[in-house]
């Protein structure tokens, strides 16, 4: 039962700020609409989120089986700063909340004829290029200083807005513009360090963080490997799931509200003016500002009615470029398996596997896949002497056409074949005690993901900065954006930054000062 937004209670007196009475409807309940709902309600907004789902955090919600816990979908914390600071300025700390586990070493790489394991440390990473590589760690060190000058040059670019022409043209930017490398991607960028090619590929990967190939991903997210070698990377004791379970909770704490089970039907609109929302029950809520998370090209498709939108309607969308999808199986095993927490596995060949998936939309024989066994760090997510395993395959969005209800059975046991032949689990099929699939159709039906592209619009340049779905949302009024499919982009640092953006726009607009560190 929902209920009534008009009579939400004041926000508690640790919020340290007051009310201002005007109402802020979110609309989904993953990282994007939690962190703006803790940054609004820490303004005195009265903010009510409405969640689809059960339980909150979207795509980073917790999948719970026979005493089994999992993350659905981020498994990597990156950026850990940005977490702390979206805390900070609701007036706590993420410490108080969370229980953080930085990784070392990051994660194993394995290849074909060769593994390392990849270390934030510089002295042991240098140690490991030279055991896995004949060049060695010879364009190491110039890789860590120029892509942290870009980085640097970059950073400032990521955290504005664009909503105007004048915001898009600023110094930042116009500074930063040679670091874009616009004629280069992550891979051939990497070739200025490292002539090998399973070297670059150990900086270029990372293009897969955003569902895209390297040799299509702009030169400028080199600074994805940078990011990693420089600030490392993160679990969360209990999966990253905990943390928005603890945005969730810091809204509450601050006289929010969240309706899970709640789906929004559509928006209510007055022209181009956005009123509130209608919710699946048929109840109409009044709000002053909408903030969708909801997936972007999904919310458009399907909560806006048709006549409304001119550069993204409806028969406009599919012509976007998106991510790739995943196949992702979550197993339950009644041993723990000698693997380290992350190991990302590449294909033999991995151009063509990845030249199909996202050229051609087709499945491969052979192809890359990524383990988490969380379990070695977090004895938490399994009963004892139990593990929890995390299997991700990218795979092509739903432009592909693949038949997935009818294909999962046989691509489940070649993934299975893959784990047995590739990481040595020989005996795996035998220790199973629970499993459970999300393949691309159930992205898409059951996660409201359109296409199934799990790491939304593609981050090619004509869909980033000015030209990406803007934060304060350019189609329509008293509507804003936040989630992967807005500026600055998929990935949770990324995202949490849009809450920032979309929320500091809205206290702007209420004469609000921009929402200091507490
Ligand atoms: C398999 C996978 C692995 C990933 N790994 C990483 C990683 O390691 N590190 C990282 O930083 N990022 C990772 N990401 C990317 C990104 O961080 C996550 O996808 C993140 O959850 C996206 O957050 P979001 O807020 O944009 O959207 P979502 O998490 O999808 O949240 C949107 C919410 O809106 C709700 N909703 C949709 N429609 C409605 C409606 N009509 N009414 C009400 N509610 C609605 C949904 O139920 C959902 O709760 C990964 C993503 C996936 C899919």
């Amino acid at each position: 039962m929902v209920s009534d937004p008009t009579n939400l209670t004041e926000p508690q007196a640790n919020t340290g700020k007051k009310t201002n009475h005007k109402h802020i409807v979110i609309i989904g309940a993953g990282p994007g609409g939690l962190c703006a709902g803790m940054l609004l309600a820490r303004q005195g907004f009265r903010v009510t989120v409405y969640e689809k789902n059960a339980v909150v955090g979207g795509r980073n919600r917790p999948i719970t089986e026979n005493g089994f816990t999992f993350d659905t979908g981020p498994t990597f914390l990156l950026m850990k700063f940005v977490l702390d600071e979206m805390f900070q300025r609701c007036g706590r700390r993420s410490e108080d909340y969370l229980e953080f586990a930085q990784l070392d070493p990051m994660y194993r790489l394995v290849f074909d004829d060769r593994e390392l394991f990849v270390s934030s440390d510089p002295e042991k990473m240098r140690a490991e290029l030279r055991k896995a590589f004949p060049e060695g760690d010879a364009g190491f060190g110039r890789f860590l200083s120029q892509e942290e000058r870009r980085y640097l040059a970059l950073y400032p670019c990521i955290e504005k807005s664009y909503s105007s022409l004048l915001d898009f043209l600023s110094w930042d930017l116009l500074k930063a513009l040679p670091q874009l490398a616009i004629h280069h991607s992550v891979f051939s960028n990497l070739g200025k360090y490292f002539k090998d090619n399973k070297m670059r590929l150990t900086f270029s990967f990372q293009s897969k963080y955003l569902g895209m190939s390297p040799w299509k991903c702009p030169a400028l997210f080199t600074m994805l490997p940078l990011i990693e070698h420089k600030y490392g990377i993160y679990h969360v004791m209990g999966g990253l799931n905990k943390i928005s379970a603890a945005m969730a909770q810091v809204i509450e704490e601050q006289g929010g509200h969240i309706h899970t089970s709640s789906a929004v039907a559509s928006l209510v609109l007055e022209g181009r003016k956005v009123k509130g929302v209608r919710l699946a029950s048929g109840e109409e809520i009044l709000a002053d500002e909408v903030v969708i998370n909801a997936d972007f090209a999904h919310a458009m498709s399907k909560l806006v009615p048709d006549g409304i939108l001119k550069k993204y309607r409806r028969e406009k969308l599919p012509g976007k470029e998106y991510s790739c999808s995943t196949f992702m199986i979550y197993l339950g095993l009644d041993k723990c398996y000698d693997l380290p927490h992350h190991n990302i596995v590449f294909a033999r060949d991995y151009q063509t596997n990845t030249d199909n998936t996202f050229v051609h939309k087709a499945l491969s024989e052979d192809f890359s896949f990524y383990v988490q066994n969380p379990s070695v760090t977090d004895r938490q997510l399994a009963p004892s002497g139990k593990s929890a395993l995390y299997v991700l395959v990218p795979v092509p969005n739903n432009l592909s056409g693949l038949a997935w209800d009818e294909l999962q059975p046989q691509f489940r046991d070649r993934v299975l074949t893959a784990l047995e032949q590739r990481l040595g689990m020989a005996d795996i099929r035998s220790h199973i005690e629970c499993e459970k699939i999300i393949h691309p159709s159930t992205w898409e039906a059951s996660e409201n993901v359109f296409l199934g592209a799990t790491f939304s619009l593609s981050h090619k340049f004509s869909q980033m900065l000015y030209w990406r779905p803007r934060n304060r949302f350019e189609e329509l009024d008293n509507c804003y954006l936040v989630g992967g499919g807005t500026h600055p982009g998929s990935g949770l640092p990324t995202i949490y930054a849009s809450a920032k953006i979309s929320s500091t726009l809205i206290c702007q607009k209420y004469g609000l000062p921009d929402p200091a560190l507490a």
